[in-house]
C-alpha cells in the first residue's frame, strides 16, 4: 500500500504515530507481551524476563543497549510466523526460500552469526505443527519452529533472537538481506523496518494446511497451555546449564553441534550418519531419525532413565 509522503519527520515523534516503526516492528516479530528473553552479555544464552516487553525495552533493543530474545508462541499457543534456522550458511536457506516462492510462500531472509534465518509470516495465527508441515518441505534437515510436535512445557515456545539488535556473543548487527546477501536497506534499523513493512507479504496457511497429507496424531506432542511454573526449578537448572556442556558429558558433537544419537537402538539402521544436533543458540537438542528432542534437563532424564522428580533430587543431592 502507498503511503503518503512524510515531510520533516522528526525522529523523536516517531513513537506517538500509529504506524511508528516500534508498531511496526512488534506487529511482526512481537507474538506475545508478557514476557520476554534477554541474552547475557557475552553470552548466546538468554534468560527469561517475566515483565511487560513495552516499547521502552524494544527501543533500547534496537538502539543494541540490551539484546532481547521472542518467544515463538502467542498466550494462545499459536504463531504468526514460521522461522527456519541455518547455522551452517546461507546456501541451504538461500534454495530453501527459492522452493518456497515456487509454492506460492514469500520468505524473508535475515543473515545470523552463522548462517541465517528465513521468515515466513502468516496472516493469521496458525497451529506451530500446521505452519511447520507447510514449510518443511522446502527446507530438508533445517530446524524449522516454533514446532508444535517439539515438547514445550510451559507454553511459550523456542525463543528467538529478536531481528535488528545487537548480538551480545559477536558484537555485530544482523540484517534482512536479500538472496546475494546484499541488506535490503542502507539503514540498520529504522531502513530495515520500513522495508519489511513495505515488501513482507503474510501468507494465508488455509489452502497450504488443506493439501497437507493427514498423519495421525498419536506421535504428535500437544503444545502445553502455559502453566504457572514461577519457580520452576527445572526451568531455573536449564537456564544455568548452557545444553553443550551437559550434552558433551555423554556425547561427543563436532564444531556444528552434531553427534551420534546415544539412542542409536531406536533408529532402523543405528545412527551410522549422525542424526542428533544440539541447538546452543536455542538450547534444544533435536534427533532427526527419531524426530524427538528436547533441552538439556530432558536428555538427562531420558539418558540416565529417570523421571523428572527423581532427576531433580539426583541434581540436588550433587549426582549430576
Ligand atoms: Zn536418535
Amino acid at each position: 500500500m502507498e503511503r503518503p509522503p512524510r515531510q520533516g519527520r522528526d525522529e523523536q515523534d516517531a513513537g506517538k504515530e500509529p504506524d511508528c516503526p516500534l508498531t511496526r516492528y512488534r506487529s511482526l516479530f512481537v507474538q506475545r507481551g508478557d514476557a520476554y528473553g534477554r541474552q547475557r552479555n557475552w553470552s548466546r544464552l538468554y534468560y527469561r524476563v517475566r515483565s511487560p516487553l513495552t516499547d521502552e525495552v524494544l527501543t533500547k533493543h534496537l538502539r543494541g543497549e540490551v539484546t532481547i530474545g521472542l518467544y515463538s508462541l502467542d498466550p494462545s499457543g499459536t504463531t504468526r510466523w514460521t522461522v527456519m534456522d541455518s547455522d551452517r550458511g546461507l546456501g541451504p536457506i538461500v534454495g530453501a526460500q527459492a522452493d518456497l516462492a515456487k509454492r506460492g510462500i514469500p520468505s524473508y531472509l535475515e543473515s545470523s552469526r552463522a548462517g541465517g534465518h528465513l521468515w515466513t509470516f502468516w496472516d493469521k495465527p496458525v497451529s506451530p505443527t500446521i505452519a511447520r508441515r507447510i514449510i518443511e518441505p522446502s527446507a530438508p534437515n533445517l530446524e524449522c519452529f516454533p514446532a508444535g510436535d517439539i515438547p514445550d512445557l510451559d507454553g511459550y515456545g523456542l525463543l528467538i533472537r529478536a531481528p535488528l539488535g545487537i548480538h551480545r556473543f559477536s558484537g555485530r548487527r544482523y540484517p534482512f538481506i536479500h538472496p546475494s546477501g546484499e541488506p535490503v536497506s542502507t539503514g540498520k534499523v529504522r531502513g530495515q523496518i520500513d522495508w519489511l513493512a513495505q515488501n513482507v507479504r503474510r501468507v494465508d496457511p488455509a489452502p497450504h494446511a488443506a493439501q497437507l497429507p493427514i498423519l495421525p496424531t498419536a506421535g504428535e506432542h500437544p503444545v502445553y497451555g502455559p502453566k504457572n511454573t514461577e519457580q520452576s526449578p527445572i526451568r531455573q537448572w536449564v537456564e544455568e546449564h548452557p545444553i553443550r556442556d551437559v550434552i558433551e558429558r555423554y556425547v561427543r558433537l563436532n564444531k556444528a553441534g552434531v553427534g551420534r544419537c546415544p539412542w542409536g537402538e531406536n533408529h532402523k539402521h543405528g545412527d551410522k550418519h549422525p542424526s542428533f544436533t544440539v541447538y546452543e543458540r536455542t538450547q534444544r537438542w533435536w534427533c532427526f531419525a527419531e524426530r524427538r528432542g528436547g533441552n538439556g534437563f530432558d536428555f538427562l532424564a531420558q539418558y540416565h532413565h529417570l523421571t523428572p522428580s527423581e532427576l531433580l533430587r539426583k541434581i540436588r543431592n550433587g549426582s549430576y
